[in-house]
Order: structure tokens, then sequence, then C-alpha cells
């Protein structure tokens, strides 16, 4: 495969953006490559390089793209989005209408703000957290991602896990201070953390379903003592569902029962385009200038290419029996990925949920992020690269999912399942 276009523009890039991209986890650092490929064109369940190479995409942009790329639905509505004006600084009947229709599938958003970003989503509802309790501390679980805010960037799973960065250079130790890490699924150190601490923690972040240390389910029982602990304690139980709003259903309240006081959302529920949201209880929530004294704000936020593309999105999603079908492809895919391991004697583990799974290198399960940490980078790194010659996309990290788009056809999974029987063979050969 000839990718000769991609490294030159990858050198330009380097000319202008820093390290030539403009998020860490898009280069092949982790992989050990010297280029990412350049991806100038995306249609359904395709990309296409400046080389004029076409893969079939796992990555679907860390998430977003869950009906696959240019769905005509999404682009008709931002098109006519874009006729009529792509922001105004005013109030729009499109945020009105779009928050309705979250709050619809998510009860749970008594009441919302619209941000840009997962990342400011999640410093939003933390400082909301911290205005209503009165307290400062929070608790994090190790290898969960919340964005790149000083405060959550501690112990910080896949892009800063990936590159060796797990705490970054220019957070000030007062700020890290402030966080508390314990793994995931780990109930004893939860208590016993609560119980050492007692009033200090305004709240408890936490991804219902890991995407960041690879695809990781709570065990049974753990979201109910994580919401147990919380209410014990007086900490607040927020849910980072920015990975998984709309992913695995519309909010994780529908598959755990288990309410959180509040959430940050972002990714798929933009459809493709900038967006965040966070919300929750209204009581909370009017923490939340201009009711009460707790400041956020945003040029950006709530502009109507990002509403309508986030309602055609969810137009799409919400047609009968998009999530078991995205469960069935990833079913049918784990199957066959399990089986050409098995064949070649590669040992592996994988942990799927619905539509999206993550395939480690290593036979033992993975819980926790320590876990994830000491599975097989290397051959990971040889599995990707075998991938990407045969024209399949994943995302450039062992800590990192595959994530199935509505686009996905069943000659794409036949394909994929080729290229990785060959690249099983090829792991065996190394
Ligand atoms: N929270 C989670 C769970 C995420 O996975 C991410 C992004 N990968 C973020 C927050 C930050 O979102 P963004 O990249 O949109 O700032």
């Amino acid at each position: 495969m000839n990718t000769e276009q991609s490294s030159i523009w990858h050198e330009r890039a380097k000319q202008v953006i820093i390290g030539g991209v403009n998020s860490p986890s898009r280069s092949f650092k982790a992989v050990g490559g010297e280029s990412p490929i350049t991806i100038s064109k995306a249609q359904g369940a395709y990309l296409y390089d400046v080389d004029g190479n076409r893969y079939i995409d796992y990555l679907a942009a860390y998430g977003p793209i869950i009906a696959g790329h240019a769905h005509p639905h999404i682009v008709e509505q931002v098109n006519l989005a874009m006729s009529e004006g792509s922001l105004y600084g005013t109030p729009t009947p499109y945020e009105t209408l779009f928050a309705e229709r979250l709050q619809a599938v998510i009860p749970e958003l008594e009441r919302i703000r619209f941000v840009n970003s997962g990342t400011e989503a999640m410093m939003s509802v933390i400082r909301v957290a911290r205005a209503y309790t009165g307290r400062s501390k929070i608790l994090k679980f190790a290898g969960c991602y919340h964005g790149h805010a000083d405060l959550v960037l501690v112990a910080a799973g896949s892009g800063p896990s990936s590159l060796g960065v797990p705490d970054s250079a220019g957070v000030p130790a007062s700020v890290a201070e402030e966080v508390v890490t314990i793994p995931y699924n780990d109930v004893s150190a939860l208590e016993a953390v609560f119980a050492a601490r007692e009033n200090e923690f305004s709240c408890i972040l936490i991804e219902p379903v890991v995407g960041n240390f690879g695809i990781v389910t709570p065990d049974d029982g753990f979201l109910e003592a994580v919401r147990l602990v919380a209410t014990q304690y007086g900490a607040l139980l927020i849910y980072d569902e920015v990975i998984t709003a709309f992913r695995f259903r519309f909010g994780a309240v529908q598959y755990n029962a288990v309410e959180p006081d509040l959430m940050a959302l972002g990714k798929i529920i933009g459809g493709g385009l900038p967006i965040g949201a966070y919300g929750g209880k209204q009581a909370i929530m009017e923490q939340v200038s201009p009711l009460g004294p707790a400041y956020q704000a945003g040029t950006l936020a709530g502009n109507p290419l990002s509403m309508r593309a986030g309602m055609a999105c969810l137009d799409v999603l919400m047609q009968p029996g998009t999530y078991e079908a995205l469960a069935k492809k990833a079913d049918i895919l784990t199957k066959e990925i399990h089986a050409a391991a098995n064949t070649y004697g590669i040992p592996h583990t994988i942990n799927r949920y619905g539509g999206a799974f993550t395939l480690f290198f290593g036979e033992r399960p993975v819980r926790t992020y320590q876990d994830a940490v000491h599975t097989d980078g290397k051959q990971f790194a040889s599995f990707f690269h075998a991938m990407l010659r045969r024209n399949v996309c994943l995302a450039p990290s062992k800590y990192e999912a595959w994530f199935l788009t509505i686009a996905h056809s069943d000659d794409d999974i036949a394909h994929t399942v080729t290229a990785v029987q060959e690249s099983m063979r090829e792991l065996q050969s190394l």
C-alpha cells in the first residue's frame, strides 16, 4: 500500500501544527509509526486517504460517527442550518428543541446546558458540583479520561497513557492534590477512601461503561456501590457519558438503573459536529449562571449547526432495532476475532459491550486500568499495522475501542474478518 502522500502531508503539517496533529491520539506514536494516515474524505463506513486508499473505519472519529460518515439526513440538516446562518449569539429554537428531545430520551436531564466539547462539559459539571456541595475534592477512577482540564488530567487513560504522560506537565501540584484516584471496580478502595476523608468530596466522576482503557464494564453491583457511597457521604455522582451517550442506548440509566445526580455528554450527540452538554437534577443545575453563582459560558455553545446535526443523528438512532443491529455486528466480529486468534495461538481477551469492543493482547481479564496496562502493546502495534495494510483502520492505541456504525455492511464485516485472520497469522510468525 502506498501512503507516500500521507507522509508528505504529515511532514508539511509539522511545519505549522505542533507535532503535526491537533490531538495527540491521532499521531501514531503509540504504535511506533512515523506518520499517521491523512484522510481527506469519508463516506459511510469508509475513510479515504490522500493517496486514494480506502479503509473500513472502526475508529469512528473516537466515537461520534455512529451513523456512518456523511449520513444523508445529517448532511441535509447541517446544510439547511448553514444556509440559515451558523451562529446568532442569541437563544434559538434549535437548542430548546434539541434539549427537549435529549430530555425525552434521558429523563435524568432535568436541566441541560450545551457547550462545545466533552472537556468543557466535564470541566463545567465539576464546577457545578463544587458550587453545590461547597467542597473541593473529587474522586475519579484510574484510567478514566474526562477531558484535558487540569483537574482531571491525573491517571487519565487512553490518550495520555498511550503517550506515557499519565500526569501532564503544567498541572500545578495544588490542583492535582484535589483529585483522589482509585481503581475501577474496586469497592473496598472506594469505601476506604470515603471512610478516611468523610465529607471532603464534592463528587465522584465515573464512566458508566469505560471507554478509555478499552471497553470495560462495571462489575455487578459496582455502580450501585458507588451510588450508595456518594449518597451516604453527600458527594454528587457524575456520569461521564461523553463516549456512552447514544452509543449503547441513549443514556446509561437505560441499561444500569443507577441514577447519577449530574452527567456530561458529548461526541455522538453532535452527529459529528463539535458539541458537549451537561445537566441533571434541577435543584443542582440551578447553581449555574444566570440563575446561580457558578459561572459558565460559551460563544459557540448551542450553535444551530451542532443542534440540528445532533437532532438529525438522534432521528437516525431512533429507528427501531438500531442498537440491536450494532450489537449483533460487534458480536459476529468478536466471535470471528476470537476464533482467528485461537487458530494462530495468540493470547487475547475481548471486552465487548453492545456495538463497541476492545481486543486486548493478553490472556488475563481486563477489569481495571492496571489490567489494561499489562496487556501487550507491541503485539497490538503489529496487529494495528497489519490491519491498516489490509485497509482496516483501528484506533492507534491498545487502550481504545472498535466502534461499529450503522454504515458497516455484512461485506465490510466479512472483509474485516479476512484481514483479522491474515493479521493474526502474521503475528504468529513474528
Ligand atoms: N470524557 C470522556 C469519557 C471521553 O472519552 C472524552 C474524549 N475522548 C472526553 C471526556 C473529552 O471530550 P472532548 O475530546 O470532546 O473534549
